[in-house]
């Protein structure tokens, strides 16, 4: 018998007597419990659930025990992922930027005291984090943000702005770069901040966006206060774990399609609803040829990503892997997006009003969603960049 075999066994019956039935349907983008001061849950079963997962510390299931997790190890964890897709289950707690970014630094780089204040915190979905490091004059560069931090003794003042800040008004700590040496080079005065939000010093504005919709926000520090126990690393040496933390962004968004709430159909589905098919085969050979390619490419990247997670042998993506898999896999699902609205026709080409179901209307904002996921966490060019420098050591 696989060592396995017992525990998958035991998940299975977890999660068969637990997972309330309107759990076990995709959720709409609003659906999800984000966790946080401001967090909201879609309804009485989805908070059930989530206390239920909670209780468990299976909200960050490969965490350890003392810091809210399951104290699973990457093969159990797995297992509890791979019944929990089986079954239909709905992660508990959105995988945000403080479980998925975050945790992971501060298991790196956190005092044991940082861990102990913020991961538990992080676990039980009681604090929703955000990320600052973009600006007005830094997305690409990011090294030449210009938020600065004074040293003021137990605490530092920040002021100046951060931009592009998703979900920063429902978020309540921000993580953020600050320059605390203006005159080192770019990259060496850059100190990793934790700051509270909750505080008079920091202003959030959201951004609206041409949909009307907004997740982002501008974020405006006139002297906000940050506790010097909440540094992270050392003093002007934040650029490493910013560098690493855009690592664990990346392996994020290489899963889109575990990640991913939106539209439940595959492009096969959307073919066979929306087109002729003669004895099952699709007879527009231009779009079955795109259909193909993008299902053998799709395919191909689930493939090489579970190989990489288990050559790492720590069920975690090898970090020179990071930029290469966000690239594929951001661009894939352009195509994906691009793909399914051409499957649809016109019937692709709703944003309101009659004539379009819920799921139909969806389809545009994920495709358009779909080009801002290739800028976010560093572009596709940012990406090949990185590749070319640190993967293939080419000449700069
Ligand atoms: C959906 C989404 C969510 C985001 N969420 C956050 C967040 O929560 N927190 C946060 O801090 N930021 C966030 N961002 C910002 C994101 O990190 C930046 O948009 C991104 O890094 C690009 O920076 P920029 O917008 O300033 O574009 P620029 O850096 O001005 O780039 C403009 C164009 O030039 C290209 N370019 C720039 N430099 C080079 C180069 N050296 N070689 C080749 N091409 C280059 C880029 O690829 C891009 O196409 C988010 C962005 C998006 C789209």
């Amino acid at each position: 018998m696989e060592p396995l075999d017992a525990f998958r066994r035991e998940v299975v019956a977890w999660l068969e007597d637990n997972c309330p039935r309107s759990q076990r349907e995709p959720a709409g983008p609003e659906e999800l419990y984000q966790g946080g001061s401001k967090g909201c849950f879609s309804s009485q079963d989805a908070r059930t659930w989530f206390e239920r997962m909670r209780e468990k510390g299976w909200t960050v299931p490969d965490w350890p025990r003392e810091y809210g997790g399951g104290g699973l190890s990457p093969g159990q964890a797995k297992v509890l992922k791979t019944e929990m897709k089986r079954l239909g289950c709905r992660p508990p707690l959105a995988t945000g930027q403080g479980i998925a970014m975050l945790g992971p630094a501060l298991f790196e780089y956190g005092s044991e005291q940082q861990k102990r204040e913020h991961l538990p915190r992080i676990a039980r979905g009681e604090v929703r984090w955000c990320q600052g490091y973009s600006e007005p004059g830094a997305g690409s560069d990011l090294a030449n943000i210009q938020c600065r931090a004074e040293d003021k003794g137990d605490h530092f003042v920040v002021n100046g702005t951060k931009l592009w800040t998703s979900n920063a008004d429902r978020a309540d700590w921000i993580f953020c770069l600050v320059r605390t040496d203006p005159k080192a080079a770019k990259q060496a005065g850059i100190s990793f901040l934790l700051i509270d939000m909750r505080q008079n010093g920091i202003e959030v504005r959201p951004i609206e966006l041409i949909s009307g919709e907004s997740d982002f926000c501008q974020v405006f520090f006139e002297n906000a206060r940050a506790e010097k126990h909440n540094l992270l690393g050392d003093l002007n040496r934040g650029w490493t774990v910013a560098k690493r933390l855009l690592q664990h962004e990346r392996t994020l968004m290489s899963q889109l399609s575990e990640i991913a709430v939106g539209p439940k159909f595959s492009p096969g589905e959307v073919a066979r609803r929306y087109l002729s098919l003669e004895n099952g085969v699709l007879t527009n050979s231009g779009l079955r040829e795109q259909l193909v390619r993008y299902e053998m490419d799709a395919m191909a990247l689930a493939l090489s990503n579970q190989k990489a997670f288990e050559e790492s042998g720590q069920g975690r993506l090898d970090p020179n892997s990071t930029s290469f898999f966000k690239y594929y896999a951001t661009e894939l699902d352009k195509r994906r997006g691009e793909l399914k609205l051409a499957l649809m026709g016109t019937q692709g080409l709703g944003w309101s009003g009659p004539g379009f179901d819920s799921d139909e209307l969806m389809e545009p904002r994920t495709w358009a969603f779909s080009k801002a996921l290739t800028i976010a966490g560093g572009s596709s060019e940012v990406q090949l960049n990185v590749i070319a420098k640190r993967v293939l050591d080419l000449p700069e």
